[in-house]
């Protein structure tokens, strides 16, 4: 089956087109700056040369259309009719609790993705326009949301129950939802069949680490806990996002700088996490390199980013009883040696021991700690795109509406 693969986000839509059979994309690119009058088309078809068209694109309609129409240009397209995207899968943040799983999209589906928009408000938008734009493009072409939630919606009730009024979970549904679960579940069953041992056997800790960020516990292929919750706010530092804190500092901050409840949101949301902490980017490179010039506050920012995934990684460990392998993924776990390091300094009796030679310029997947490591540390790639399309190919195929995991 071929499967148009589509991450909607605010400004920006990812694709990767493809063959499930073949397990590889066809092509992927990506649209940039929508809403722009120099929005930027990247196309890349597996067996040429990449592309950039710059032009203005709206919105995510207009986006939508540029994609599906560079697929079937005569030069740089992969298809000669519309009729070969079999079905299209779209990444979506928060499936709140009615979602344990991947579904096909109906209408009802798309009422319950618009009342949780207020848990995810930088993401459910975008993925709500991306669907309906791709409904207006490819109208009789079955369209699939995976949920970055749907993972770990079996997590149990003492993890994901927060510490208010019971009623107010009953109400309101505060739960601790966790996110980037597609990514979490593939980085695990990858290191599972990387070490030859079963998925069901072992406990797993994931740690995504991209402009947003989580770690995930997963014992015998099951989320126990993560620390995103009730929104991709909590946990650890982000880009741009604060993770952690004492609720009562919001009430606080507002009341000092007389801000609204929704200046305090972009205030968590945008301003916060590294690039709050740091006053230099919320690029991990850009602060890396800060440090390297010397800048006291990138090197504190850093010290905080990996001490906070030094602490969720240890009450994993205690939450798991044990630990038999450590992942790292996302932009940052499989691109900044600085950061696995860090974070798996002083880790040794805990069973974790890095090989620090193997952690320096790694490419692909790969076992990163020392042959005797109780504990195995690994770097995968994440590949999210592959699994929604894989989960998008088993629902058009058996029309069934929920996937377990
Ligand atoms: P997103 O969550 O938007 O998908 P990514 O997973 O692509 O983000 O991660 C983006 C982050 O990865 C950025 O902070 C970027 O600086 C960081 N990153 C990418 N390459 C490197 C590198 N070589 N060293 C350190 N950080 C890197």
């Amino acid at each position: 089956m071929k499967v148009l693969v589509l991450n909607c986000g605010s400004s920006s839509i990812k694709y990767q087109f493809i063959d499930t059979e073949l397990g590889i994309a066809l092509a992927k690119g990506q649209v940039e700056r929508i809403g722009m009058s120099s929005a930027v088309l990247t196309h890349k078809p597996m067996d040429r040369e990449k592309i950039s068209i710059v032009g203005e694109i709206l919105d995510h309609t207009i986006a939508i259309e540029y994609v599906v129409a560079v697929l079937l240009s005569p030069n740089h397209g992969v298809i000669k009719d519309k009729s070969e995207i079999d079905a299209v899968g779209h990444r979506v943040v928060h499936g709140g609790e009615e979602f344990s799983g991947s579904v096909l999209i109906t209408d009802e589906v798309m009422r319950v993705l618009r009342d949780n928009i207020e848990l995810a408000p930088l993401h459910n938008p975008p993925n709500i326009k991306g669907i309906e734009a791709a409904k207006s493009h490819l109208p009789s072409t079955p369209q699939c949301g995976v949920f970055d939630t749907a993972f770990h919606a079996k997590m149990p009730e003492h993890a994901y129950l927060y510490g208010l009024p019971y009623e107010l979970y009953k109400r309101y549904k505060l739960r601790r939802y966790g996110f980037h679960g597609t990514s979490h579940r593939f980085v695990a069953q990858r290191a599972a069949e990387l070490l030859g041992r079963p998925y069901e056997e072992l406990k797993i800790i994931t740690c995504h680490l991209g402009n947003g960020a989580s770690v995930a516990a997963i014992n015998h292929g099951k989320s126990i806990d993560t620390s995103m919750g009730f929104t991709p706010l909590e946990g650890l530092l982000m880009g741009t996002r604060c993770g952690d804190l004492d609720p009562a500092l919001i009430t606080y901050v507002m009341g000092k700088e007389g801000l609204t409840l929704s200046e305090m949101n972009t205030l968590l949301n945008k301003h916060s996490g590294m690039i709050g902490l740091s006053g230099v980017s919320s690029d991990m490179r850009e602060i890396e390199e800060a440090q390297e010039e010397g800048n006291k506050r990138a090197k504190i920012a850093l010290k905080a980013y990996n001490y906070r995934i030094k602490k969720y990684i240890g009450s994993y460990i205690a939450a798991l009883g044990g630990l038999d392998a450590l992942v790292f993924t996302g932009g940052i776990g499989e691109n900044s040696s600085f950061t696995r390091k860090e974070v798996c300094a002083n880790m040794e009796y805990l069973g974790l021991e890095l090989d620090e030679e193997l952690n320096e310029n790694v490419k692909g997947e790969v076992i990163i700690s020392k042959a005797d490591s109780k504990a195995k540390i690994l770097r995968i790639p994440t590949n999210e795109e592959l699994v929604i399309a894989l989960d998008t190919e088993i629902i058009v195929k058996d029309r069934v509406s929920v996937l377990e995991n």
